[in-house]
């Protein structure tokens, strides 16, 4: 006799129990194909849980490499170390990858894990609601399917944020974000603007400085810029690499250490590493923009790193060569000859690129999610998203976040925070069909307890001392970010403490 399976009876299933007390596999969807969502197939799969479904918006993996294609991409964070610790790769060219390469990386581990197979591509998630204790799941395209689990891999970073400048849309040359890079757009020779001085808009000023006629950097806020020490990987050191990847294995914990120490330590609280992180910055100013006025006029008047620090060596070089100016001047409003400053002066421009950065509040939004009793996300947040543990929330249960609001973010590898979430979910699985569970989400008063521990903790960091304003802060004023070290954090992932949660045994 052939069994019905009740997830195909979209209108009845408040009648069938849940996939752990069924003894069959949960049917899991993972928004996002991007790193996290590469790493969270891969790791689910490894752990026995194999009926995943991937949906992706775009028509290719890879996240925010595929979505940033700027000249001059590269990621601040060691090669070694931003890497899957299931995908070690000897083939690394550079100490720090350049974007193509690591959109190569994670388009050639998807294939190789058997990830891309699993993936609708072109196929953006409108809407996610809670019919306990599954969730129904509808595709822009109108489809709808039920999952038991959903896990939300939809990155930080991924809503471009144009500047509110009056006269924004009446440029007449090219305009795009920095995220939209329009490849057909010559800048051999041309005037080429940039809004912002942000980490996107220091690789591209110092990528396309030499290349342009004359360029405008429009700078609201100095930022601190540490050097970048970038280096090529020989042939050799390569074959050398492969030949024994124990190496790669010592690089990736190498790499982490001195991360966390260097950086991490100086945003979290210990005075000496930031003094040389400060220091480090400061020399590398006074070393490479020999002209007193325009170092001035780069000088933030804020702690270093208290936003997100700028590691870059381009920059420097570029905004002092004779073809590029920084403008200082607040913006007044853009006109379709250029942008016009408050001091009465029109740059005029052919190209302008807005590096103006992202909302870092949307997470899994805008996908509508309606948990419990008809709760909305959106409305639950209110623009200061947060979550237990940077990975659910309360009246939301099956609904897990990779790279969640409040986690480790900053200079640090998110391809390892993303592991270790991946892993507290697996565990949280086992756990779930060890006893048959429903569904599980966190109590409020255990969300609650945490979001205190990390408001108190935030008092200590750089990003809250220091005296600036960044994308880490979010409506409350406070920065969304996980305050204490990424070891504590690994510790806090390996071992869930169910206590915490609502352990649904019956909806
Ligand atoms: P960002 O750090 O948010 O910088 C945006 C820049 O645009 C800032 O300089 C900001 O000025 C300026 N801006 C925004 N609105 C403006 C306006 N209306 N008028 C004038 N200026 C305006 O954005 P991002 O550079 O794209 O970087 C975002 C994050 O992406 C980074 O912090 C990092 O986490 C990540 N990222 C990482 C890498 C990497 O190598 N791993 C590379 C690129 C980006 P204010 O400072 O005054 O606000």
């Amino acid at each position: 006799m052939k069994t019905v399976d009740p997830l195909d009876r979209l209108d009845s299933l408040a009648a069938h129990p849940g996939w752990a007390k069924q003894g069959r596999q949960p049917r899991i969807a993972i928004v996002g194909a991007g790193m996290s969502g590469i790493a969270a197939v891969v790791k689910l799969r490894r752990a026995g849980y194999t009926d995943l479904t991937v949906y992706e918006k775009a028509d290719r993996v890879g996240g925010t490499w595929r979505e940033n294609q700027y000249p001059g991409l590269s990621c601040d964070v060691p090669s070694y170390w931003y890497s899957f610790t299931f995908a070690p790769n000897p083939d690394w060219s550079h100490r720090y990858s350049y974007g193509p390469e690591i959109q190569a990386y994670m388009e050639k581990t998807a294939r190789g894990f058997g990830v891309t197979d699993l993936v609708r591509f072109d196929t953006a998630v409108a809407d996610l609601r809670y019919e306990a204790p599954r969730w129904r799941l509808t595709t822009e395209h109108g489809d709808e399917e039920v999952y038991d689990l959903v896990v939300s891999a939809t990155g930080v970073l991924h809503h471009p944020l144009l500047p509110e400048i009056e006269g924004l849309d009446s440029f007449e040359g090219a305009m795009f974000h920095s995220a939209r890079w329009d490849d057909d757009v010559a800048l051999e020779g041309r005037r080429v603007g940039v809004i912002g001085t942000g980490s996107t808009a220091a690789q591209i000023v110092g990528e396309i400085g030499a290349k342009v006629g004359r360029l405008s950097v429009f700078q609201r806020t100095p930022h601190w810029m540490a050097p970048f020490p970038q280096k090529a990987y020989s042939p050799r050191w390569k074959r050398f690499a492969r030949t024994f990847p124990i190496v790669l294995k010592a690089l990736y914990h190498f790499y982490y250490y001195l991360m966390a120490t260097r950086i991490g330590g100086a945003v979290l609280g210990d005075e000496r590493a930031h003094a040389k992180l400060a220091e480090a910055c400061r020399k590398n100013l006074e070393q490479n923009v020999p002209d007193p006025a325009l170092r001035e006029k780069l000088t933030p008047d804020y702690a270093a790193a208290c936003k997100r620090l700028v590691i870059c060596s381009d920059y420097y070089p570029a905004i002092c060569a004779d073809n590029a100016e920084l403008v200082t001047d607040a913006i007044e409003r853009i006109e379709p000859g250029g942008v016009r400053t408050k001091d009465g002066r029109l740059h005029e421009l052919d190209v302008l690129v807005l590096a103006t950065g992202f909302d870092p509040t949307r997470f899994i939004l805008p996908i509508r999610v309606t948990g419990e009793g008809g709760a909305d996300l959106e409305k639950r947040w209110d623009g200061a998203p947060r979550a237990h543990r940077a990975m659910s929330v309360p009246g939301f249960p099956n609904l897990w976040m990779i790279e969640g609001p409040t986690g480790p973010v900053g200079n640090l590898s998110l391809i390892t925070i993303s592991e270790y979430q991946i892993d507290y979910l697996i565990r949280c699985l086992d756990e779930m069909k060890a006893r048959g569970l429903e569904a599980m989400a966190p109590r409020e008063e255990s969300f609650a307890a945490y979001n205190a521990e990390i408001r108190e903790g935030l008092q200590s960091t750089i990003w809250v001392r220091g005296g600036c304003n960044s994308w880490y802060l979010d409506k409350t004023g406070l920065p969304n970010l996980y305050p204490f070290s990424p070891a504590r954090f690994r510790k806090e992932m390996r071992k869930p403490d169910f206590s915490e949660y609502r352990l649904i045994e019956e909806v």
